[in-house]
């Protein structure tokens, strides 16, 4: 069967469609582009609302295709789809499969059985106590990336003000140390080089029912440790919870890459405890501190959001001082939007939408300089960069590779007329040229 997978949303989403996509292939079925599929798998976000509405368009061209071939059907999945439930159902004719965060390890039999019984629906939304295992996709022949996702925990216990993933993902649950490694060693057994380990919380990884004594600090030293392994990185971490000897680890294991993802979301005392987020300026601000001192080529990227209910221009300022201060390398800065059920929903004064489009623009200024002056300082330096594929980035008919250094930057390398196929390879780049969000680079040394 020929099927396409459409995902919206952060990095657990990309990694859940992966796994969805391989467990499909191992049962025969085959990935295609949406124009040739007669199975459309759409992985919906409900983090920001947008990517809500964007799925309610894409279900409206889907039904379209649908109805051209009474055989195609549209599955939809994730933490929309965990919210409207069996209103899908409902409302959308041509949907026949609804699956939850938890129902997802169920999806791929559910898929085969409705293409055998043409008038079957189903859907998957209950949730489980604990971390739900999913099928080993991975030791199977096929092709390997050399960059891997790997889940250490599903859900989040935090509840901050404005963020619905509690809601959807459940609780937190920590997946089984032992099974994350079992996981990470097939892997690299099979040539992955990095691996970056995922959750919605990681530092507070053990600190729940699942946990087994085995903080996330063990955790990173375990992976580490898998001989052939040559980066490591994780996502996202909560400031309040990051432990001392997570720090300490950036010191301590040379594959674990000098880059952390911290989301800050607010430069204000006022408002980050409004948002329940557990930390202020200070806190955060000694974190970067002790980063820098464990890891002095640390870089830091974090996630803003602009216009929550009650900030001020006071609070603003706030915010971008604290960028300032810290010299993030990029970060990813959002307007609040209200999400159904959050605690911010019932919290006032909104800000008015004018007010906050100039403050998200007024951010980005200052992000895209610090970006800029970051970028500017690698010129000159020699780095291994891990290349990921070919990149659409093009000038004056150049083709380049595409990769990242270990912090995470962007590097581009012109591709030589002839040359080797470069993808999951690692090569010492000489940084000759900053652009304005990635780094081009020259092969370090004469040939290919
Ligand atoms: S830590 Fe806060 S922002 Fe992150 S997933 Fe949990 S509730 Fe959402």
């Amino acid at each position: 069967m020929r099927f396409c997978v459409v995902t919206f949303g952060c990095q657990m989403n990309v990694h859940d469609s992966d796994w969805l996509a391989r467990a499909l292939e191992v049962r025969g079925w085959e990935r295609v582009s949406e124009d040739q599929a007669r199975v459309f798998i759409v992985n919906t976000c409900s983090v920001r609302e947008k990517p809500e509405q964007k799925v309610y368009s894409l279900l409206g061209r889907l039904g379209d295709l649908c109805g051209r071939d009474p055989d195609a059907f549209v599955a939809v999945g994730g933490c929309v789809a965990q919210q409207v439930g069996r209103g899908f159902l409902e409302r959308f004719s041509f949907v026949r499969l609804v699956f939850g965060t938890d129902g997802l390890v169920r999806a791929p039999d559910a898929l085969v059985r409705l293409v055998g019984d043409p008038r079957a629906r189903e859907s998957l939304l209950e949730s489980s106590e604990t971390f739900v295992e999913r099928e080993d996709v991975w030791s199977l022949p096929g092709p390997a990336p050399a960059q891997a996702f790997v889940n250490i925990m599903q859900g989040c216990d935090n509840f901050c003000a404005y963020c619905i993933v509690p809601y959807v993902r459940g609780p937190q649950r920590s997946r089984r140390p032992e099974a994350v490694l079992a996981e990470c060693r097939v892997l690299v057994g099979r040539g992955v080089r990095e691996i970056t380990l995922l959750g919605q919380n990681v530092n507070s990884f053990g600190l729940d029912r699942g946990g087994t004594g085995v903080g996330f600090a063990e955790l990173l030293d375990r992976v580490a440790a898998i001989p052939g392994l040559e980066r490591l990185r994780f996502t996202t971490s909560h400031p309040k919870d990051i432990d001392p000897e997570v720090i300490a680890a950036f010191a301590r294991l040379p594959n674990l890459c000098p880059h952390l993802h911290l989301p800050l979301q607010s430069g204000s005392d006022r408002v980050l405890r409004r948002m329940g987020r557990r930390y202020d300026r200070a806190a955060y601000l000694g974190i970067v501190e002790a980063l820098g001192r464990a890891r002095p080529d640390m870089v830091l990227t974090t996630d803003l959001i602009v216009g929550f209910p009650g900030e001020t221009e006071e609070d603003f300022s706030q915010t971008l001082d604290l960028v300032q201060a810290v010299g993030f390398q990029s970060s990813f800065s959002f307007k609040y939007s209200d999400r159904p059920g959050v605690a911010a929903e019932r919290m006032g004064p909104k800000v008015e939408p004018l007010v906050a489009s100039d403050r998200l623009a007024r951010l980005q200024n200052l992000q895209n300089s610090i970006t800029r002056k970051c970028l500017k300082n690698c010129v000159g330096l020699q780095t291994s960069v891990l290349f990921e594929g070919l990149s659409r980035r093009q000038a004056r008919g150049e083709v380049f590779w595409r990769g990242r250094d270990p912090a995470g930057r962007v590097v581009n390398v012109p591709r030589p007329e002839s040359g080797p196929e470069l993808t999951g390879r690692m090569m010492q780049v000489r940084l000759v040229e900053a652009k304005k969000h990635s780094l081009l680079g020259e092969r370090a040394g004469s040939t290919w």
